[in-house]
């Protein structure tokens, strides 16, 4: 986790962050390319959704880029690449979250010439991600039923700081023990009960198409 102890300090990174954040949403809009930063912990399933959807955009057409932020190796890279994705590998060594900056240098060695669309892998981590906006259209959060059924509970500000939530691997609920109904209960009374929670199965593809279409894409 990062350690930042004063609090003057904190408020200098986040708004040098926030600063930078909105430098890539105005290089992003300047190419015309819709952006999406997926959050969630480690085995959430974020690179399998994202692999998935970068499928399902380029049958239809779109030109997908991915940006893979892991604090070390090339595992998800590798997934992203080999699915045909336009992907960029952003190691970020000992911080546990993805910022503006990383991003920044990101997008400096992609051709956003040819890119319609962006999808960012966050570093699995439920926390600070929420904090360090990267300037994207879409904040996602990616969760599973295999973390159990108070993950809204234990960590609303992620689910508060996103504009979708996504509960993946719904057909092994059972098996884990896990009613989704119960996640699905605790955001809708989060947000107000203006949202609701997106069930999927990456692996079965169930719901995958309902999250595109609710991003606009
Ligand atoms: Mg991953
Ligand atoms: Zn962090």
């Amino acid at each position: 986790m990062h350690k930042i102890t004063d609090v003057s300090m904190e408020y200098d990174v986040l708004r040098e962050n926030s600063k930078l954040a909105r430098e890539n949403y105005d290089l992003l809009k300047e190419h015309n390319i819709v952006s999406v930063d997926f959050m969630g912990s480690i085995g959430s399933g974020k690179t399998s959704l994202i692999v998935r959807m970068g499928e399902k955009l380029a049958a239809k057409g779109l030109r997908v880029g991915a940006i893979a932020g892991d604090v070390t190796g090339e595992d998800d890279f590798g997934r992203m690449k080999k699915a045909g994705i336009d992907a960029c590998n952003c190691n970020t060594g000992k911080e546990c979250h993805l910022d503006a900056n990383m991003i920044h240098k990101s997008l400096h060695r992609m051709d956003l010439e040819k890119m319609d669309v962006l999808l960012i892998e966050n570093v699995g981590n439920l926390v600070c991600p929420a904090d360090f906006p990267l300037g994207t259209d879409i904040r996602a959060v990616v969760i599973s039923v295999t973390e159990g059924d108070d993950m809204v509970r234990k960590h609303p500000e992620i689910f508060l700081h996103s504009d979708i939530a996504v509960l993946n691997k719904i057909d092994i609920a059972d098996a884990v023990d896990v009613d989704p109904d119960i996640i699905a209960g605790d955001y809708s009374k989060l947000t107000g009960g203006r949202r609701e929670i997106m069930r999927c199965s990456v692996k079965k593809d169930v719901g995958v198409d309902e999250i595109i279409a609710e991003m606009g894409l």
